[in-house]
């Protein structure tokens, strides 16, 4: 007997297939069966075949995906699990999540590339994927074993949290790269210019007191790696790009017809270096926060459709660590669970993006960075839904993560848009 799922009355939005409508879909044995006005077969359905979700009012979209994530397991499992995780990125709406491969060890052979794959298959969440490591240890130095790790399934490379200092290696991890089509990526940062900053270098960081990070940082990496891909001609991809230079450098390289893709996390596009000012750690982030005309360029960037992804860059620490003065705390921002929220407040609110927009860069375009066939609902597509209530307001409450961590600045915050329902292969495994 067939397993069937009709989700009626929905306003569906697939941006891959240039789809707006109110219109129904229906999924049978978890594929997309029919979009469209008529799903019926005609013969009557009972409730054991058939389950029927009504989404009149709701946006029923392609299963949200997150290039960006970081699960911390193995090595820092209080901190976040492949399971703990899961459970997140479903509750925020995604289907499929990315993870990064700086885990304690760091993702970078075969085993351990089945090893987040075989705890993804147990956790039954979300569809994980995952990046595996550029250089052995993400020490910049001898690279890793990219052709086994992509072989088994590793979609990309990043050393992320660091960048490949050394232009030799770097060079070195596109040629070879290339040879498995796979993607690099890369947390843009000159170490030497970045040195100890814990927070934007400028007027913020010298009223605070604060070692500052130079934004050249960022643009310095970006524009020698932007070097070796006109040389290499390979897919690369720069991960959390935060300042209006690295927005000039990608559009010229996009100009040029260069194999470059960027991303877009929802902090930059809210928060300022001014977040600083009371030394509250949940608002150090590595790229730090920038500057309000940083911001603007991000913003008026993904206008133009210069940005191709919207991550997180979901980052749990334990309250212990974040409670360390601000120099001593880590980095990082857990968002997995609020973060279509806040790009609804970033980018639909003000009027720079429209659903399908926001949809695209939060479904088909980083499917397509990642080389999965996924974020559409074509028919004989895997059924990955999201089904969001657009006009649901409510106060961000951190305690309602599912996520194991708490380090999230937007406790409190008023917003707009939930997710109600996130259907997984046909199976709905988030539910409001
Ligand atoms: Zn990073
Ligand atoms: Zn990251």
């Amino acid at each position: 007997m067939a397993n069937e799922l009709l989700i009626k009355n929905g306003r569906v939005i697939d941006p891959a297939n240039g789809i707006d409508k109110k219109c129904d879909v229906l999924i049978v044995d978890g594929i997309i069966a029919a979009v469209g006005e008529k799903t019926e077969d005609g013969r009557q359905k009972t409730e054991e075949e058939r389950r029927v979700i009504d989404a009149a009012g709701k946006l029923v979209t392609p299963g949200l995906i997150d290039i960006h994530v970081h699960f911390r397991e193995p090595g820092d499992e209080e901190e976040e699990t492949i399971a703990s995780g899961s459970a997140a990125a479903v509750a925020g709406g995604f289907t499929s999540v990315v993870c990064m491969p700086n885990t304690n060890p760091p993702i970078e052979n075969e085993t351990d590339v089945e090893y987040i794959h075989r705890k993804a298959r147990q956790a039954r969440k979300t569809h994980v994927y995952t990046m595996g490591a550029i250089t052995k240890g993400l020490e910049g130095v001898e690279l890793a074993e990219m052709g086994f790790m992509a072989e088994a399934g590793a979609v990309g490379f990043t050393d992320d949290g660091r960048g490949v200092q050394d232009p030799a290696v770097m060079l070195r991890a596109l040629k070879y790269s290339s040879m498995f089509d796979v993607f690099i990526a890369q947390h843009c940062q000159d170490d030497r210019i970045a040195g100890d900053g814990v927070m934007n270098s400028g007027y913020y960081s010298a009223i605070l007191g604060l070692p500052g990070s130079d934004p050249l940082a960022e643009q310095e990496m970006l524009w020698r790696d932007i070097q070796l891909v006109k040389k290499i001609n390979t897919r690369y991809h720069a991960q959390h790009i935060s300042t209006a230079e690295s927005v000039e450098l990608i559009r010229a390289a996009k100009k040029d017809s260069l194999p470059v893709t960027c991303e877009v996390t929802p902090h930059h596009l809210l928060l300022t270096e001014q977040s600083c000012s009371e030394y509250d750690t949940n608002y150090k982030v590595n790229p730090p926060l920038r500057t309000v005309r940083d911001v603007e360029a991000l913003k008026r960037a993904i206008a133009e459709g210069l940005i191709d992804a919207l991550v997180s860059d979901h980052a749990p620490h334990l309250q212990s660590e974040k409670e360390l003065e601000f120099l001593a705390a880590p980095f990082g921002i857990a968002s997995l669970e609020c973060e279509l929220a806040l790009f609804i407040k970033a980018l639909i609110e003000p009027g720079i993006l429209n659903w399908p927009g926001l949809i695209e860069l939060m479904t088909v375009k980083p499917a397509k960075i990642i080389g999965v066939d996924k974020g559409t609902l074509g028919v004989g597509k895997q059924a990955d839904v999201t089904i969001i209530d657009p006009d649901a307001e409510y106060e961000i409450d951190v305690t309602q993560f599912r996520s194991k961590s708490r380090n999230c600045p937007y406790h409190g915050w008023k917003v707009k848009g939930r997710v109600e329902k996130t259907i997984v292969g046909g199976e709905i495994r988030f539910e409001a």
